[in-house]
């Protein structure tokens, strides 16, 4: 069996389902393969914060600043997947105060809105929150969390309804030039070729390119930590309590711990900052969602009831510099790829400046620092912890 399209997207996370969107849009021919079902990589687990804070060097806190106002612009256009409760960081102590006001002083960003915050400011803006573990705070007001079941089953309904074809639970198995081989569920194997090949398959995507004899430099993610937390940390663990009656109204972030809202009207919750130090075969990771537990019900005391409804590890899908990849990896046979962290926070201004990019409108300047080349150097070849 075989389809004839003029691009085939490899991968339906948030960063394929945005790209089949913006291709559809566009009124090209858009072919999606996924071995699974949509959003069910990475995707699945993750803490899903839109942000630009904090995160370095300053080409990809830009980078990451208009994935930002990609999704604000979606949202002014109707769309609903963009909760921006505005983020809200507590200061338990005077040295975590000093800390967050360099914080927010350095947030070079114009326009970013980033604010200190009075321990009564803290409590009007977030009443649950137990007053005894505020000192201070900050709030990030263009910051939110993103529904991404919703926006990957909408970009993907938008897409078929414009005649993109969707290939569920179909592997793809090997790259020969632009013809991808694919095998289904049901072993079915089958052929697609394009114009334009872009592999965005997460985690998915080194194997990928190596059965066309490509490298493409991402941290394997069932490697195991290190004493120092990296090359092994891309795992980390997303937690949801079933309904609550009162729970955050802002994403919240506090030592050890950060929380938001959750699809089910209940609240999601992770570790911070020393997410991502486990490695995925360790039993001891099955102990950290209690643990976290006790941390939401410490800073909302009205949670004390609530009990945990589901949990999920997330593999990060982390190029070895912990920076975004998005650039040609064969040229010749027109295969794009793109590989990232955060990529939450930039699908819809990568899905825009790819597709201009694989269409013929040159290379976003955004992009110029996140090509493949860099990695030709040994010298950049050394894994850093992930960027946040
Ligand atoms: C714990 C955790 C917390 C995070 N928190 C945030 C956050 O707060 N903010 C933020 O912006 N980002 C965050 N991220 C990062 C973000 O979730 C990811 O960058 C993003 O989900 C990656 O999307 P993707 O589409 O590239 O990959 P994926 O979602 O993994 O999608 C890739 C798809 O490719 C498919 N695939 C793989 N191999 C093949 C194959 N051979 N054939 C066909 N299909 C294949 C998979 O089935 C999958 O559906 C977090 C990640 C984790 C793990």
């Amino acid at each position: 069996m075989s389809s004839r399209s003029s691009f085939i997207v490899v991968g339906a996370g948030v960063i394929g389902c945005s790209l089949a969107d913006e291709l559809s849009r566009r009124g090209h021919a858009v072919a999606l393969i996924d071995a699974g079902e949509a959003a069910s990589g990475t995707s699945a687990a993750t803490f899903a914060w839109i942000n630009a804070n904090s995160k370095s060097p300053d080409e990809y806190r830009q980078l990451n600043y208009l994935g930002l106002q990609a999704h604000e612009r979606a949202s002014a256009l109707g769309a609903r997947w963009f909760h921006q409760t505005g983020m809200l960081q507590v200061a338990a102590s005077g040295d975590e105060a000093s800390q967050l006001e360099r914080n927010v002083s350095n947030a070079a960003l114009p326009a970013y809105g980033a604010r200190m915050l009075t321990r009564s400011e803290v409590l009007e803006l977030e009443p649950g929150i137990d007053p005894d573990v505020v000192v201070a705070g900050a709030v990030y007001p263009r910051e939110g969390w993103l529904d991404v079941p919703t926006m990957c089953a909408s970009l993907l309904e938008h897409s078929i309804a414009r005649g993109a074809q969707y290939f569920p639970f179909e592997k793809v198995v090997g790259l020969d030039g632009s013809i991808v081989r694919t095998v289904a569920a049901d072993g079915t194997e089958r052929s697609h070729t394009a114009n334009a090949v872009i592999i965005a398959a997460g985690n998915g995507t080194p194997s990928i390119a190596r059965s066309a004899g490509l490298d493409f430099p991402l941290i394997d993610p069932e490697g195991n930590a290190d004493a120092a937390g990296s090359p092994g940390a891309s795992v980390g663990i997303i937690s949801s309590t079933g309904p609550v009656a009162f729970g955050p109204r802002h994403f919240v972030r506090a030592t050890g711990i950060a929380v938001r809202p959750a699809r089910n009207g209940g609240v999601t919750f992770a570790d911070h900052p020393t997410g991502g130090m486990w490695g995925i075969n360790d039993p001891e990771i099955w102990s950290v969602p209690n643990l976290l537990l006790e941390r939401v019900r410490r800073l909302y005391p009205s949670l004390r009831e609530a009990s945990t409804e589901s949990v999920s590890l997330g593999k990060r899908v982390l190029p070895e510099d912990g920076l975004t990849i998005a650039d040609w990896i064969d040229p010749a046979n027109r295969i794009y790829a793109i590989g990232t962290h955060s990529g939450v926070t930039l699908s819809a201004h990568l899905a825009t400046v790819v597709a201009d990019e694989v269409t013929g409108g040159g290379r976003h300047e955004s992009l110029e620092r996140f090509a493949l080349h860099r990695f030709n150097s040994a010298a950049t070849h050394g894994v850093k912890a992930p960027a946040r």
